[in-house]
């Protein structure tokens, strides 16, 4: 979007946000984590961040939010930075067609998860980055941190602890997987770095400016709007892209391949982030949730705004 359509971003900005209030009381805020239910559900926020380094925002969009999957994102990224092709040898890279949560392709296929941002394939990662990081729920949320310029940025204890203590699922996934020697640290150490960084709060005008590196070949954007740091090669963030396009709504993907048709990543929080290569990033907000756990009223935003805007993964 060229710099003099600017007002028409914020029109548009303004236009969803009405629509969107429609939609409230048509999904469920998550409750499985005991956290989550108290969230108040009819909030919506929306944040544009582009390349040019210009920002639009409307409603709560300043609002901090729990991350939750939206984490897989960054700590797929951290792996991959730091073990590249090796981590291959432990998950896979196909939509799994089935809930986030699910464990049965665990038993036909050996242990193996179908992708990184199922819990199954997010909780190897964690495995992998405990392996790789004393700390590393400080090194995750340092170089969040730095992404967002916000040191203040953090996780909701609360959150975290709600989690680990009814986390049965997650950590049946880890056992099972250990069960086929898929798994490195114990599942307890794992689950604690899985819960927090699930907890991280964080706004959508954060979100969305600590993904432009992937709107962005790789580089995120300073303070100033100048490059800073290289966070991923281009090729790198090409591919991050595409597993976000085919695997980051779980079993929603083709769905919202087919509506938004950009790379997505969601959260049970009801956070959404979207890229736009080359144009910018998208993050959006809202805690009421579908049958799989994808925000009602987050997927008909961006839907909206990918028909206001033109922007599409197939002519970025
Ligand atoms: N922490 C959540 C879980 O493991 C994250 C799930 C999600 O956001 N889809 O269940």
């Amino acid at each position: 979007l060229p710099a003099h359509l600017a007002p028409t971003l914020s029109a548009a900005l303004d236009q969803i946000h009405t629509e969107a209030q429609a939609l409230f009381g048509q999904g469920h805020v998550a409750d499985y984590i005991p956290a989550l239910a108290r969230v108040p559900p009819r909030q919506f926020g929306m944040a544009v961040a582009l390349t040019d380094g210009s920002t639009f925002a409307v409603g709560d969009a300043q609002t901090p939010f729990s991350i939750q999957s939206i984490s897989k994102l960054f700590t797929f990224v951290l792996a991959l930075k730091t073990q590249g092709d090796a981590l291959w040898s432990r998950v896979g890279r196909e939509p799994s067609g089935a809930a986030f949560n699910s464990m049965v392709q665990l038993e036909t296929e050996h242990g193996i998860p179908r992708n990184p941002f199922i819990n199954a394939g997010a909780l190897v990662i964690t495995d992998i980055l405990t392996t790789g990081y004393a700390h590393l729920d400080y090194a995750l949320l340092g170089a969040m941190r730095r992404l967002t310029d916000d040191p203040a940025l953090s996780w909701n204890v609360a959150v975290a602890r709600s989690e680990r203590e009814t986390g049965h699922r997650n950590m049946a996934l880890a056992y099972f997987m250990k069960s086929y020697g898929n798994f490195v640290n114990p599942p307890e150490l794992v689950l604690d770095n899985y819960c927090r960084q699930c907890a991280i709060e964080m706004s959508c005008a954060q979100l969305a400016q600590a993904t432009m590196f992937l709107a962005n070949g790789g580089r995120d954007l300073g303070r100033d709007g100048s490059p800073d740091e290289h966070m991923l090669s281009p090729a790198d963030t090409r591919r991050v892209n595409a597993l976000l396009l085919t695997c980051g709504a779980y079993d929603a993907a083709g769905d919202f391949a087919y509506r938004i048709g950009l790379p997505v990543k969601t959260g049970v929080g009801g956070g959404i982030v979207a890229i736009a290569p080359g144009m910018g990033t998208v993050a959006v907000w809202s805690p009421e949730l579908d049958a799989k756990g994808n925000s009602v009223l987050g997927a008909f935003a961006l839907e909206r705004l990918v028909q206001l805007t033109g922007w599409h993964y197939a002519s970025a």
